[in-house]
């Protein structure tokens, strides 16, 4: 912030009082040359493939004289007479190196096939000066073309007119100085037929965009001087992206080419800082033309020629620190070191950051898999994870894994919450026919809530209606994420909960309408009939409290084995796999389920259990405490304090006044009523225990037992390959990953 400041307060009086005694900032005074030579180091690990670093970029319109300015600023001698302008961004590079050598290499786009790289990376021309440079530059960018697969009159085969990929210089030798700069493709205005398309301006203008986009950047807006600088779009772009103008120097070029004095005016102006002010200014430097003399002309000779025509008026008036070659080559060392000193502590932090992004990205690859061990191993591991969490999840040992902070994968809560409603429910809803109940009938344990719940009046309280509504709405959403189910379970609505009040009278028909020779008593045949008749709706409450149990199973299956596994990929095989196996396990449980319904209502109605015949026995008790309810008198003379008493005569009409079918309807109601109530215990008990909690959750072939370490081993070669092995794609993200990794370790090394 500070040093943005002072950079502006200095350039801002260097625009607005452009003379000599403004002076650019002294080489060395911000600049930390070490950091200079770090950047460098980071630069040839190419880590501002991953990492933007500081950087000088040349832009402007074709043929303004990018090329050439950077030859002049760089010694490289680029080849004249390229009858098209250049076709990829080059980055020359300083480098600081005993030896004196120039390297070439090409940095392959990001976006190219792992192929593509290997083969832009086996590109490397090696020499020994700028004389050899200068002789085999042509047939080097003639190879490079090939390489970029560029189409030229030499290279037909070629399939594009521009590339994203880099041609890298880096130029060695003891005595240079840390100094980079990227020559771009020209925006182009008119797209030449045959040649550039629509397509190819976008893209370049794209690359430009890209290079000149990061603050980090420099942006030398290159403009010739023979020309009206207005007219020039690369100064709106580098306005677009740098609005302050903190970062663009402007420098004009072939100052040799303007005739007019009107125009010499107009360039002294704006290098003067007098006309459209640049926060950086204006430089004037003069390249080699077309004029100037090909292998003749060594750089000390066109240096020569530009002295002498900066020594001509109108050019002799202007600052001198403002012209020239020299004077522009200092500028931009200093300016790399500023934006390198203000880009040193971000970069570190910045390249932490990417090194735990890309490290999080390779663990979430997995470990590589490509032989069959690794595969199994790699599969095996994950089903055992899956395992331990489906342990932790039946015994409610919730603080183990964090898969379980979502309370929907708490699963045998949910199970048991399920389980308890079911029971509830059938307790209170499961019967058809509402039985008589007794006045005088005791209140203990449960036994009277099978009459008094099946009251119509009595609604499902708040809290019920609450727990309704959520299973509804679970059922709604697992029809949408699990459709898979709809083929096996019930996924209607709620089933009709609602109890019929006739009292007897249903026995009485049903008696009257389904009697047989029978004296003084009925046949088991008629309570069997009976029974189904008030248990008919044991099967839909069943299978929709058993569907309702499996779908939340289902969805904790699927949801563990999706947090386990490391990508999409893997846990789509995984699940496609064993989808068949799971689907029939539910199913298994389900059937299980409606066997014991059928059992129950199908068999001849029989207990052992005694709780039965004190029932029954309670029920006869109430119903004779029931007719003498009428004739009892309150007798206080008691010693025991005072008691209802009855006359012994009453007893005995009392219990002989009704008829035949009376009798036997009491009977079969007094009978079906203790009957049904040890028949749903027991049943509501087995669906539990066989339906639920052996076939669906813990016995040895639930549904969350199938994906299991054992499975794993029993896949054959072919399965686990299609599960666990890697696609190609993944091979080279890992690939990719572990060398960004390596790269971003480095950097921080070398930032340290
Ligand atoms: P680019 O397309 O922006 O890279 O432009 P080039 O560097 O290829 O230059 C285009 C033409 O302008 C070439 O013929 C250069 O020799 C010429 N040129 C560049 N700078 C100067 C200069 O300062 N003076 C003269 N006379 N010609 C120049
Ligand atoms: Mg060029």
């Amino acid at each position: 912030m500070t040093r943005s400041r002072s950079l502006r307060k200095t350039t801002t009086l260097t625009s607005a009082t452009m003379g000599s005694e403004v002076k650019p900032p002294a080489s060395g005074t911000l600049t930390s040359p070490d950091r200079l030579r770090k950047i460098d180091q980071l630069r040839e690990k190419n880590i501002d493939v991953i990492l933007p670093l500081p950087t000088l970029v040349a832009v402007g319109d074709q043929s303004s004289g990018k090329s050439s300015l950077l030859e002049s600023v760089t010694g490289i001698p680029f080849p004249r007479g390229q009858e098209l302008c250049t076709r990829y961004a080059t980055q020359i590079t300083h480098r600081r190196d005993p030896e004196v050598q120039i390297i070439i290499t090409i940095i392959p786009a990001p976006q190219s096939t792992e192929a593509e790289k290997a083969s832009l990376r086996s590109y490397r021309k090696e020499l020994s000066s700028t004389n050899e440079l200068r002789d085999q530059f042509v047939k080097i960018l003639d190879e490079v073309n090939v390489y970029m697969k560029i189409k030229t009159d030499k290279n037909p085969e070629g399939e594009k007119t521009f590339s994203r990929d880099i041609l890298k210089i880096e130029k060695c030798g003891p005595t240079e100085d840390y100094l980079t700069v990227i020559d771009v493709p020209g925006i182009f205005r008119l797209t030449s037929k045959g040649q550039t398309t629509e397509s190819d301006r976008h893209l370049v203008r794209d690359m430009v965009t890209g290079f000149i986009k990061d603050k980090r950047t420099i942006i030398l807006a290159v403009l010739p001087a023979n020309v009206d600088v207005m007219t020039q779009e690369i100064l709106a772009l580098a306005e677009q992206y740098d609005p302050d103008g903190e970062r663009t120097l402007g420098v004009l070029t072939k100052p040799d080419l303007v005739i007019e004095r009107s125009a010499k005016e107009a360039v002294c102006n704006l290098v003067a800082g007098r006309k459209k002010a640049l926060n950086l200014g204006y430089y004037l430097v003069k390249n080699r033309g077309g004029d100037d003399d090909d292998d003749s002309d060594d750089d000390s000779g066109l240096r020569r020629k530009e002295r002498d025509l900066f020594q001509q008026s109108p050019w002799c008036n202007l600052p001198q620190e403002r012209v020239g070659v020299a004077a522009l080559r200092e500028r931009l060392q200093d300016l790399l070191g500023e934006i390198t000193d203000k880009a040193y502590p971000e970069l570190r932090s910045e390249a932490r950051k990417k090194l735990a992004e890309a490290r999080d990205q390779r663990d979430a690859l997995g470990p590589p898999r490509q032989t069959e061990r690794e595969q199994q191993q790699y599969l095996a591991q994950i089903a055992a994870k899956f395992q331990q969490i489906v342990r932790a999840a039946l015994e409610a040992n919730y603080s183990t894994h964090s898969v379980f902070d979502e309370h929907s994968r708490r699963l045998i809560t949910r199970v048991m919450g399920i389980v308890d409603t079911f029971n509830d429910r059938m307790r209170r809803k499961g019967h058809t026919y509402s039985f008589v109940k007794m006045e005088t009938e005791d209140s203990d344990d449960d036994s009277a809530s099978d009459a008094d719940d099946g009251e119509d009046d009595d609604p499902f309280s708040e809290a019920e209606q609450e727990a309704a509504q959520r299973n509804e709405s679970y059922f709604k959403m697992a029809r949408r994420l699990f459709p898979e189910l709809e083929s096996i379970i019930n996924m209607l609505e709620q089933p009709e909960f609602a109890v019929k009040h006739d009292n007897s009278n249903w026995i009485r028909n049903m008696y009257l309408e389904s009697r047989g020779i029978e004296l003084g008593t009925f046949s088991p045949i008629v309570l069997a009939s009976a029974f189904r008749d008030q248990t008919t709706k044991w099967g839909p409450m069943t299978e929709y409290y058993v569907s309702t149990i499996i779908m939340g199973i289902h969805h904790f299956i699927l949801s563990v084995l999706k947090g386990i596994c490391a990508d999409g990929k893997l846990y789509e095989a995984i699940k496609s796999i064993i989808m068949d196996d799971l689907l029939a396990r539910y199913a298994n449980g389900l059937n299980h389920a409606k066997f014991l319904v059928q059992v129950e209502r199908e068999t001849k109605p029989y207990t052992v259990n005694h709780y039965f015949s004190s029932n029954l026995q309670k029920s006869r008790g109430d119903r004779v405490s029931e007719a003498l309810k009428g004739k009892r008198i309150w007798d206080g003379h008691c010693h025991s304090g005072g008691a209802y008493v009855v006359k012994f005569d009453h007893v005995k009409s009392a219990i002989t006044n009704k008829s035949n079918t009376e009798h036997a309807q009491d009977d079969i109601h007094d009978i079906l009523k203790s009957y049904y109530k040890v028949s749903r215990k027991r049943f509501v008990d087995n669906v539990w225990l066989y339906a639920v909690d052996h076939h669906l959750l813990s016995g040895p072939n639930s549904p969350l037992t199938l994906f299991s370490e054992q499975w794993v081993l029993g896949l054959d070669e072919d399965s686990l390959n299609a599960i666990a092995g890697e696609s190609r794609s993944t091979r080279d993200k890992r690939k990719e990953l572990t060398k960004k990794i390596v790269d971003l370790e480095e950097a921080l090394r070398i930032l340290k």
